[in-house]
Formats: C-alpha cells, sequence, structure tokens
C-alpha cells in the first residue's frame, strides 16, 4: 500500500456517489405512476432519462470496481492492450482507465 492509497481513496469516494445515485434513481423508478395518459407518457420518457444515467453509472463502477481489484493484484497502472505503462497524467484524469492512451485511441 501506500503509492495507491490517493487513488484508492478517489476511487471510493467515486463509488459511493454512483451507488448512492443508483440507489436514489431505484427508489425514484419504484413510485406509482401518474393515472394520466400524458403524464404516463411524460413518466416514460423520464424514465427512459434516467434508466440511461443508471446504465452510465453501472458501466462507470464496474470499471472502478475492477481498477480497484487491479489494484490489490498489483497490475494497476499497465496497460491491458499492450502491457505497457499508463501515463500517471492519464491515470489522474481516468482513475479507473486500463489502457493507455495510443491503445485507447486506437479502439476509438
Ligand atoms: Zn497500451
Amino acid at each position: 500500500m501506500g503509492e495507491y492509497e490517493a487513488v484508492i481513496e478517489k476511487l471510493n469516494l467515486r463509488k459511493q456517489e454512483l451507488e448512492e445515485r443508483l440507489n436514489k434513481v431505484e427508489n425514484s423508478l419504484r413510485k406509482t405512476h401518474a393515472k394520466d395518459w400524458s403524464e404516463q407518457a411524460q413518466e416514460r420518457e423520464n424514465e427512459e432519462v434516467v434508466e440511461r444515467l443508471e446504465e452510465s453509472a453501472r458501466i462507470e463502477l464496474t470499471q472502478i470496481y475492477e481498477a480497484l481489484s487491479r489494484i490489490e493484484k498489483n497490475e494497476y497502472g499497465v496497460c491491458e492492450i499492450c502491457d505497457g505503462p499508463i501515463r500517471a497524467e492519464r491515470l489522474e484524469a481516468l482513475p479507473y482507465t486500463n489502457r493507455c492512451f495510443n491503445c485507447a485511441s486506437e479502439l476509438e
């Protein structure tokens, strides 16, 4: 430990934030539905937006879990594709990334 303490803290904070957000989303989706037809249509639209947000939060959470397990296995900061090191600036901006800049830009 030590080297990645700041990263772990950052990841855990973000993880908490996302988990709280997902909990809120799930609670709001469970609320009773409006009776009026136009209200219902509006509600469904809102739900779709919320579900998309939920989806992206889940993806990010998965990436965070993976990053935390890479730190545990001492694989953090190593590119999954080319096994090269991921630059510190990149990890600073995207703490859960598992690809170096070159490999990530090739895929985009
Ligand atoms: Zn790479």
